[in-house]
């Protein structure tokens, strides 16, 4: 592994992206992250591959020191991963993560974010969360490979 990568600690830290501007800062344990990957790559089937970026970030994660307790920020080159939103995305929607609006900055309770789904007629589907205010949050193009929890 390239030595620039930090060490990732027990929290790890990732902001969304949108329109090229940070949008909003989401903080996870590593173990709820490791845990979503392990569950999302026992789920995988040929027609729902695993892609390989989720695996570096898998053993990277796999490599954790949980003594470092300041929250780690998920390395870019991971970062570049672009179905990341995505696992954010789910993360956030099966009640886990501390959230931060970046224009607001206002920590989000999570009971309160509101989803503003994007469902359109050619086949493309858009997961969008927003602020109590109203700012977006995350805006992701609805992964196949991602299937949603019921709880
Ligand atoms: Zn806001």
């Amino acid at each position: 592994m390239n030595t620039k990568v930090p060490r990732c600690g027990s929290l790890i830290k990732f902001f969304t992206k949108i329109d090229g501007q940070n949008a909003a800062e989401f903080i996870f344990t590593s173990k709820e992250v490791e845990k979503f990957l392990n569950e999302l790559k026992k789920n995988s089937k040929d027609s729902v591959p695993y892609p390989d970026d989720a695996e570096l970030i898998l053993k990277w994660i796999n490599q954790r020191d949980d003594n470092l307790s300041e929250a780690t920020y998920l390395p870019p080159e991971f970062g570049e991963y672009r179905n990341f939103d995505g696992i954010v995305d789910e993360l956030v929607r099966g009640g886990l993560g501390r959230i931060t609006c970046l224009k607001c900055s206002k920590q989000q309770p999570l009971g309160e974010l509101r989803n503003q789904d994007e469902h359109r007629l050619s086949g493309w589907s858009y997961n969008r969360l927003v602020c109590t205010e109203g700012h977006p949050l995350i805006y992701v193009e609805t992964m196949h490979i991602l299937r949603r929890r019921r709880h």
